[in-house]
């Protein structure tokens, strides 16, 4: 029997080779009828014997093309109208769009054997790329995807590619950026001061350089990378030195799983991890490094660990032909700006730190930086999330009916959101915001991602700390603002991943964020749901001396916490401890900490965890984002089988539980002194610090009946406190939650703020 049905595919369905999938399996079962893109997602009209049809849907479910994800498939019948033939009919252009845009996508197995192919013609092409693999957000201006909509419209199809493109049984059949050697970008190979170089073969040139110590600043799909041969130390402290970076790590590039063997340790990486970490996103990995390996000690000075991952652009597997241990990538910016991803600044911005330039002519829209995993807790967890991952929704435990929302983000590692139909959309890194680049970045964010996604949200949420400039734009906007507590928003980022919509007990730890009392929090035990919160307990708060200042100088702080916890013996004490701290500047804090000048109050877990690394010799400075906590995990790793603690009651003050960071730091400083090695001292403190949590949650659960813990803020980065508190509430019975989408960092406050407003939405 005939039967004929329309089915409308919805989710990422477009750039990702769905309509050549269709088109060649309804070939195959002999069905007839019609596919096109159209703005709501993908139709087909379908008719043919009921098996088949049958079989068709059956397969497209189960085994669709590998870059799709279907989100929903809505089927209707239609009375057959006896058609014989399928095609694939021109893309309708009009009306709302609900197509989801793919990710960018590393070079698929099937390009790299035709890259390798002397007979092929695209023989060693650095842009080879198919409906399968390549760019696709970071050249996309504006939907439905479609080639005179990216930035390869320039870039007329010769004969050959036409075909390709035209052809139905093709791989490249309507591959938006196909393109080949006769008729696709190129690339060029210029002196740092912009001077093109005279070579024929730039890739041979660039590896030769590399080879011989020097740095090129290399084009890749979201912006330029800074490269330099990873095993040559004097390369690499030269770039350091230049890109004045002080010990921050270097990500690097290996060309094979092989390769990542001899420099980290992979005990702990299970084979999910490694699966993730060679998948299409191809993120940068944080692996345990392994000792005695061959490249710089300047890759990642002060860090147990390597930022590695593979090449996922041709250019990247052609440079890694080179035959180096590995290459230095990390992305091309001077210390705190964002990526340079323009072709009319890079000399401006990148001459001065590159020898050579490395680059080609297929613009980039949208930068997007590299993303970052680090195994926490048993998975890999997001530490920045961006290219090959944005922008694929997060879908949130609640519709959006009442009216969509723009979140505008935190001030640092800021990503903003944009909901349509229940779904959130973060962007790619932006950065910290007080960075002018950044700023713009920002905003041009804020348009593109209403752009694409064609939204005009009628609500913007934003965070309660006034001097934000996130906020300040928030407030200039003529929409209703929902104002969201930082630590709320961050336990809601993971209420809304794990789509509960229930009250649970958050636990939010990070370094700082606006309090609804006016005070710096961040170690906080909130009693929350997506609507609301209530606090109710807290680390002891402790005045911050000089305010910003002490979270730059960890010895500031961690003289702060000895005054607490040890009263009249401070002086003597932080004078053996923190040799870095003078007298002068020590009378200096007890004088603004006396009179309470710039020393607000503060519940911060960073800055405890900046005390103790300070207090220990670890780390004088925080020349990046939590410098000194992650070298002072880096520390208590190396006695990562001591399970011993400190004495710790947590106490109550008048409605809240105080855990009490100066009493921790007193038993951590009496240890110290009494000859305990400093690795030791760290994984007792952090064993210390988990257990005081587990106390908390156990009489938290007492009063209020809650038996689920939801963790996040950025101290979850951390991978040791992390995995020892997860084991230990486990141990308790509780269940626990935690960021599995999104960073538990401020790059996951968005999402947090976008659920806390379409849930206050749905109240109204
Ligand atoms: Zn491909
Ligand atoms: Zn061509
Ligand atoms: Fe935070």
């Amino acid at each position: 029997m005939v039967e004929r049905i329309r089915l409308i595919v919805r989710g990422v369905v477009q750039g990702v080779g769905f309509r050549p999938f269709v088109y060649g399996l309804a070939v195959r079962l002999n069905l007839a009828g019609f596919v096109s893109n159209a703005p709501e997602g993908v139709v087909i009209e379908i008719e043919g014997a009921s098996r088949n049809l049958q079989a068709f849907e059956k397969i497209l479910r189960q085994s669709p093309p590998q870059l799709a994800r279907i989100h929903s498939m809505e089927r209707e019948m239609l009375p057959p109208l006896h058609e014989k033939g399928f095609i694939i009919r021109q893309s309708r252009q009009s009306g709302k769009y609900d197509v989801l845009i793919s990710p960018d996508v590393a070079t698929c197995s099937d390009c790299l054997r035709e890259m390798n192919d002397p007979a092929d013609r695209r023989y060693k092409y650095p842009f080879v790329n198919c409906t399968n693999c390549g760019p696709r957000y970071t050249i996309i201006c504006d939907l439905p995807y479609d080639r005179t909509r990216t930035t390869m419209a320039v870039f007329e199809l010769c004969p050959q590619c036409r075909r390709e493109y035209n052809d139905p049984a093709n791989r490249r059949f309507h591959a938006e950026p196909v393109c080949c050697p006769a008729c696709g970008p190129r690339l060029t190979l210029l002196k740092a001061n912009g001077e093109a170089c005279d070579t024929k073969n730039p890739v041979a040139e660039c590896i030769d350089i590399l080879h011989t110590g020097g740095i090129v600043a290399i084009k890749g799909l979201g912006g330029y990378h800074l490269a330099c041969d990873a095993s040559n130390d004097e390369a690499v402290t030269r770039l350091r030195r230049r890109k004045q970076r002080g010990a921050k790590p270097f990500a690097i590039m290996v060309r094979q799983y092989e390769q990542l063997e001899n420099i980290v340790e992979l005990s702990r990486i299970s084979g999910d991890m490694l699966r993730e970490w060679q998948g299409p996103a191809r993120p940068i990995v944080l692996f345990p490094k392994r000792y005695p390996h061959n490249l710089s000690e300047q890759v990642a000075p002060a860090s147990d660990s390597f930022g590695v991952m593979l090449p996922y652009t041709p250019l990247h597997h052609l440079l890694m032909e080179g035959d180096f241990q590995a290459l230095v990538m990390t992305s091309g910016n001077l210390s705190d700006e964002p990526i340079c991803y323009q072709d009319d600044n890079v000399v401006e911005r990148l001459g001065a730190l590159a020898d050579f330039i490395l680059s080609h002519d297929r613009e980039i829209y949208i930068r997007t930086d590299d993303s970052v995993l680090r195994p926490v807790a048993g998975k890999l967890r997001f530490l920045r999330r961006s290219r090959g991952y944005v922008p694929h929704p997060v879908s949130l435990p609640c519709d959006t009916s009442s009216g969509e929302i723009l979140a505008v983000g935190p001030e640092l590692n800021n990503t903003i959101c944009v909901t349509r139909k229940g779904e959130a959309f973060l962007s790619h890194h932006i950065g910290n915001l007080e960075n002018t680049r950044a700023y713009e970045a920002f905003l041009q964010a804020v348009a593109h991602l209403q752009d694409v996604f064609r939204v005009s949200p009628e609500y913007v949420a934003c965070d309660l700390h006034p001097g934000y400039l996130s906020t300040r734009f928030a407030q200039s906007l003529e929409l209703p603002r929902i104002e969201v507590q930082h630590h709320h928003a961050h336990i809601a980022s993971v209420l809304a991943e794990c789509h509960r919509d229930e009250q649970v007990i958050g636990v939010a730890f990070d370094g700082l964020g606006w309090g609804t009392d006016g005070t710096l929090w961040g170690g906080e035990f909130l009693v929350a749901d997506l609507i609301n919160f209530e606090r109710v307990a807290c680390l002891e708060p402790i005045q911050q001396p000089g305010g910003d200042m002490a979270a730059h100088y960890p010895p500031r702080m961690a003289y702060a916490y000895i005054r607490k916890a040890f009263g009249a013996q401070a002086d003597i004490l932080a004078s053996e401890l923190l040799p870095s701290l003078s007298e002068s500047e020590r009378a200096m804090i007890d004088c603004i900490l006396e009179q309470n000048v710039n020393s607000p109050l503060t519940s911060s877990m960073g800055r405890l965890f900046d005390a103790v690394s300070a207090v220990l010799g670890i780390c004088v400075e925080n020349c990046f984002h939590a410098q000194a906590p992650a070298e002072l995990e880096s520390i208590a790793w190396q006695a990562e089988q001591e399970d011993g603690l400190y004495p710790c009651v947590s106490r109550q003050e008048t409605s809240l539980y105080y855990l009490p960071g100066p009493g921790i730091l007193r038993a951590l400083v009496d240890d110290f002194c009494s000859g305990t090695t400093a690795p030791i001292c760290a994984a007792r403190f952090h064993n210390t610090v988990a257990q005081a949590t587990v106390d908390i949650c156990i009489r938290i659960r007492e009063n209020k009946r809650l038996d689920t813990v939801a963790l996040s803020g950025g101290v979850f980065a951390n991978a040791f406190l992390t995995g020892r508190l997860v084991n230990r509430l486990k141990q308790e019975g509780f269940e626990v939650l935690l960021n599995e989408q999104v960073p538990a960092g401020d790059g996951g406050i968005a999402l947090g703020q976008a659920a806390v407003a379409a849930r206050r939405n749905l109240c109204v």
